[in-house]
């Protein structure tokens, strides 16, 4: 069921909630180091200042487990957001809820924004608790979900406030939505999945699920060798995840019923040890020798899946192909990104290391779509229905 969007309500003169995500770094010196995430906020904020919304935006940073952590706090947040809309009046508010937070969201005029200090400086705000969902919702007149990176987490401000206030997602929330949304239910083909990363068992639910609408599957990464290993290969010292074995045929079973295409690694970069310098050889996935470990899709491999995506027109990609945070293993993950920039159909890459390679080797401008959220992307992808998506009003 499609959600209302910013666009279906009327927000001029009202004051509305918009739940961020501004969890941005900080610096020795306490400033923002980097403000992605907040330039990434931007649509909704300036459509709603242009409609004459009066803004207040609320966000989690960091880990400060309920308690009030100053070096949590989101006061250098306000600074970044002040020098990016110079022309807008922005106030802060010390605590989210609360007499001063109350005032000052009384005293907004159109198009001013009132930023809110960190939520989890409350219990209630990840307990999801409702005395304070509705303290926070009290503030405003509308609420605006847009943080995807806790769409997943039925958290006060992430779902709770909805039961209080005329609720709708914003820009970014919409994007992610309709992007991944569509490559789910209507796939241009031939559709490519790509899973890679440390452990089947994360991306069981993924996997099943991609499974029932991908013409092709790809694995690659440490996933891989728990493959391996179901298929009767020795693996040496690499990655196991050895209570997925079972796991791992039934999902070789699935795809063969399915009549997909699953592509496994032919060959292997194995290293003596887990170590960025490492001895290293390529050796046929079959061959891996005892106390060797696989760390990378060999060449061969990459050439095999670089063709399959080059030639898809909807390319989801999840997790790295090798240890890629080593340079002499990242050649396949980096491949992976190459054949996925150069594939003129729909490109999806799921948060986390496969949004951050793609980042690093510049890539990010040719792909339809990065997600920003990891958790969120990956359980979106598992078909799973998210707290803070459902919560919103429908169409
Ligand atoms: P995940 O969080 O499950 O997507 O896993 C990402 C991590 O998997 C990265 O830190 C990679 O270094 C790691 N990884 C990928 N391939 C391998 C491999 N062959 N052996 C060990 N770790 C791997």
């Amino acid at each position: 069921m499609a959600k209302k969007t910013v666009t279906d309500v009327a927000v001029q003169g009202k004051r509305v909630l918009v739940r961020v995500d501004y969890n941005v770094p900080l610096n020795e010196k306490g400033e923002v180091s980097d403000d992605k995430r907040i330039v990434a906020s931007m649509p909704t904020v300036k459509y709603l200042i242009e409609n004459g919304a009066r803004i207040i935006l609320c966000s989690h940073l960091g880990r400060p487990k309920g308690e009030r952590k100053i070096e949590f706090s989101m006061k250098p947040v306000a600074d970044r957001l002040a020098a990016l809309l110079p022309d807008v009046k922005i106030t802060f508010a010390s605590d989210c809820i609360g007499e001063e937070a109350k005032e000052k969201a009384a005293a907004l005029q159109d198009g001013e924004i009132l930023l809110l200090e960190n939520l989890r400086f409350h219990k209630g705000e990840e307990k999801n608790d409702p005395a304070f969902a509705k303290e926070l919702a009290s503030l405003a007149e509308i609420y605006v979900s847009d943080a995807f990176g806790t769409v997943h987490r039925a958290h006060a401000s992430t779902a709770g406030v909805a039961a209080y206030l005329p609720a709708v997602s914003g820009f970014l929330i919409g994007k992610e939505l309709d992007i991944m949304g569509e490559a789910l239910e209507n796939p241009q083909r031939p559709f490519v999945a790509i899973l890679g990363g440390a452990k089947v068992a994360d991306k069981i639910g993924v996997i099943k699920n991609l499974l029932k609408k991908c013409d092709t599957l790809i694995v690659g990464g440490g996933m891989a060798y728990t493959f391996f290993k179901a298929m009767g290969y020795e693996i040496g010292d690499s990655l196991l995840d050895a209570e997925s074995i079972d796991l791992a045929k039934e999902l070789m079973a699935e795809a063969k019923e399915r009549g997909v295409k699953l592509l496994l690694p032919i060959d292997t970069v194995v290293a003596e040890t887990f170590a960025a310098d490492a001895p290293h050889k390529t050796v046929k996935s079959s061959e891996i020798p005892a106390n060797w470990q696989g760390l990378d899709i060999g060449e061969e491999t990459r050439a095999l899946f670089a063709e399959a995506i080059r030639k898809a027109k909807t390319v989801i990609w999840n997790g790295p192909m090798g240890v890629f945070e080593f340079p002499a293993f990242a050649k396949g993950t980096a491949a992976v990104a190459e054949a996925c920039a150069e594939c003129e159909g729909t490109t999806i890459i799921g948060g986390g290391d496969s949004a951050s390679a793609v980042k690093k080797l510049g890539y990010a401008a040719k792909m339809t779509h990065i997600s920003t959220g990891g958790g969120a992307s990956l359980e979106f992808l598992e078909g799973k229905v998210l707290p803070g998506v459902a919560a919103l009003n429908n169409k």
